[in-house]
């Protein structure tokens, strides 16, 4: 499949990663937008947030945390923000599920 987050799980396109599991795998994003920026992707190829289904669900609730014990390891201590652009009003770019998690400094909202 020619699927960018796929051949970065696969190793086939590197990428800095900070976490890996049988689940999911975590790496910086390549744009920061927030002096922490890191993607959480399932290791499934999954193509969206509305792709998803009931056999999902501990799939997910393990995404959020892993997000805490990671920010927790970034030292983000005054909060973060986990994000998913959903499909193309959402913004989504690469259609691969991943979850932005964001943090370092004083986010704003709402989003534009
Ligand atoms: P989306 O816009 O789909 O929510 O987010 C896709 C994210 O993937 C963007 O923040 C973008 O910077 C990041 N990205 C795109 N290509 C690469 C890449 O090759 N490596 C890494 N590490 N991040 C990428
Ligand atoms: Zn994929």
């Amino acid at each position: 499949m020619d699927c960018l987050f796929c051949k970065i799980i696969s190793g086939e396109i590197p990428s800095d990663k900070i976490y890996e599991d049988e689940l999911v795998y975590a790496f910086k994003d390549i744009d920061p937008q927030a002096p922490v920026h890191f993607l959480i992707v399932p290791k499934e190829h999954i193509a969206s947030a509305d792709d998803l289904d009931e056999s999902h669900k501990e799939l997910i609730g393990h995404v959020f945390l892993v997000a805490q014990k990671l920010c927790a390891e970034a030292g983000l201590t005054k909060g973060y923000r986990i994000v998913n652009n959903c499909k193309e009003d959402g913004g989504q770019s690469v259609d691969h599920l991943h979850f932005h998690v964001l943090g370092g400094r004083s986010l704003n909202w709402p989003p534009g």
